[in-house]
C-alpha cells in the first residue's frame, strides 16, 4: 500500500513524486518507457525558464520555481541551470511589449526595455528597426531538460522513492477515498491517491472513469539553424519573437548542437501520442509548410548570422488545454485520483510548483496558491 502512486515520470510527475518522497511520504513513480525516452514532452536538452509573463498567477510561481530549481542543482550536483537572459521582442504596433513591461514593473523583475536599433546594439546577432521594441529580463536563462530529469530522479530515490520504468499504467480502478487500485503490464498496487501526470496520454487513463478532458495531443518540429559565425549565439540570451499577442517563435542556445541556434515556430499538429505518424504525411502539412516559409523569413530578417534554412529538425509532443493554460484538479466523483496535465509549451519551467500543488492535492491539504484558474470546471467538461 503506497501513500501516492504518480503515474508518469516527465518532468511533472517527477517533481510531484520528489515532493511526496521529501515529506516521507511512500510514493511509487511509474513510467511506461524507460526514463530517458523521447516520445513525450519532458526530454532534449534546454528549456526556457523566464519570470518574464503578462497574467499574475503564472508570474507568482516563478519566484519559488527559481529557488526549488537552485536548490536541486546544489543538492544533486548536477550543472543543469544557466541564467544567460531572455528577451522579448515584438512590433510596437501590437503592444504586447508594453504589457511585459508592466508586468515587470508591478512585480519587480529587473529588465530593460529597449528599441528596435538598441536590441542590435546591445545583441549582436539580432537585427530589427524602430518599429520594433523588445524588454530583455536579465534572470531570464536555461534548463538542460535532460539534465533536470535526472537531478530530480535521482534525488527522489535518495530520499527513498521508487520509480520503475518500462511499467505501464492499464488500468485505475477507485475503491474508495482512501484506496486506489493500479493495474500495470507486469503488476497490481493499492494506493491512497494517484496523481496522474501522463503528458499526452492523460485522457487514455481517464477513459475507464468516465472523463475527458480538452486536451490536445500535438507534434511539434523543432529546428535547429546553423550559425554563419561561430559562436555568436552560444552564450545569446533566450529569446521570444511574437509576430502577434498570442503567436510566438522562440530560440535559445543549444548544447545539443554546438554551432546551432534552437530557433522553433511556436506551431503543431495534433496527433495520437501512440502512432508513429509520419508529419511528412499529416494532413496539416501544407499549413506546416507555410510555418517552415514563416520562419525562415524571420531569420533571413532578423537573425542574420544564421542560415537560413534548417539543418536539423528533432519531433517533440505538447499537450495543449484551449485557453493553454494548466489542469490542476482533481477527479470529479474520485477525490483521490489527482490531474497534472495540458502543461503546453511552457511547463517545464513551473514544474517544481506543480509538482508541489499536486504533492498538496493528495496530501489533501491547502495548497500553496491559488488553483481556481487551473480547475477542470473552467471547460465546463
Ligand atoms: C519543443 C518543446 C519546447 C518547449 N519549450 C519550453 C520552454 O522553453 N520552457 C518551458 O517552461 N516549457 C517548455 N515546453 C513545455 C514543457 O516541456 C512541457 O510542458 C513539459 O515537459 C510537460 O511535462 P509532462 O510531465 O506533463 O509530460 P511528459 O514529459 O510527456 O511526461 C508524461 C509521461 O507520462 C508517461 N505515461 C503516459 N501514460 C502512461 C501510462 N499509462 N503508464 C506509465 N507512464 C505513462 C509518458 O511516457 C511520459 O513519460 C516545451 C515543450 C516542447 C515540446
Amino acid at each position: 500500500m503506497y501513500d501516492a502512486i504518480v503515474v508518469g515520470a516527465g518532468v511533472i510527475g517527477s517533481w510531484t513524486a520528489l515532493h511526496l518522497a521529501k515529506k516521507g511520504r511512500k510514493v511509487l513513480l511509474l513510467e511506461q518507457y524507460e526514463r530517458s525516452h523521447t516520445r513525450g514532452s519532458s526530454h532534449g536538452q534546454s528549456r526556457i525558464i523566464r519570470k518574464l509573463y503578462v497574467d499574475q498567477h503564472h508570474a507568482q510561481l516563478m519566484d519559488e520555481a527559481y529557488q526549488l530549481w537552485n536548490e536541486l542543482q546544489t543538492s544533486s550536483g548536477i550543472d543543469f541551470f544557466k541564467i544567460n537572459g531572455h528577451i522579448a521582442v515584438c512590433k510596437k504596433s501590437v503592444g504586447k511589449i508594453k504589457k511585459l513591461v508592466g508586468s515587470c514593473e508591478k512585480y519587480g523583475i529587473e529588465h530593460k526595455a529597449l528599441d528596435g536599433s538598441h536590441v542590435n546594439a546591445e545583441f549582436p546577432g539580432l537585427k530589427f528597426n524602430d518599429d520594433f521594441e523588445a524588454v530583455y529580463e536579465q534572470t531570464g536563462g536555461v534548463l538542460n531538460a535532460d539534465k533536470c530529469l535526472q537531478a530530480i530522479q535521482e534525488e527522489l530515490i535518495k530520499f527513498g522513492g521508487e520509480l520503475h520504468e518500462n511499467e505501464k499504467v492499464l488500468n485505475i480502478e477507485p475503491i474508495n477515498a482512501s484506496r486506489v487500485n493500479v493495474q500495470t503490464s507486469t503488476a497490481e498496487y493499492d494506493s491512497a491517491s494517484v496523481i496522474l501526470c501522463c503528458g499526452s496520454w492523460t485522457n487514455k487513463l481517464l477513459k475507464p472513469l468516465d472523463l475527458q478532458l480538452p486536451l490536445k495531443a500535438c507534434k511539434v518540429q523543432v529546428t535547429y539553424w546553423k550559425e554563419k559565425v561561430p559562436n555568436i549565439y552560444s552564450k545569446f540570451p533566450s529569446l521570444i519573437y511574437y509576430k502577434v499577442d498570442a503567436v510566438s517563435m522562440y530560440g535559445l542556445p543549444c548544447e545539443a548542437y554546438p554551432g546551432y541556434f534552437k530557433f522553433c515556430f511556436h506551431y503543431h499538429f495534433v496527433i495520437d501520442p501512440d502512432d508513429e505518424e509520419d508529419l511528412e504525411k499529416h494532413p496539416s502539412r501544407e499549413e506546416a509548410k507555410m510555418r517552415m516559409e514563416e520562419i525562415t523569413e524571420v531569420v533571413k530578417n532578423h537573425l542574420p548570422y544564421l542560415v537560413p534554412e534548417p539543418k536539423v529538425m528533432e519531433p517533440c509532443m505538447l499537450t495543449t488545454t484551449p485557453d493553454t493554460d494548466y489542469i490542476l484538479d482533481r477527479h470529479p466523483r474520485h477525490k483521490n485520483i489527482i490531474i497534472g496535465a495540458g502543461m503546453s509549451g511552457h511547463g517545464f519551467k513551473t514544474a517544481p510548483i506543480v509538482g508541489k500543488i499536486l504533492s498538496e492535492f493528495a496530501d489533501d491539504v491547502t495548497p500553496s496558491y491559488a488553483v481556481h484558474y487551473y480547475v477542470i470546471d473552467r471547460f465546463h467538461t
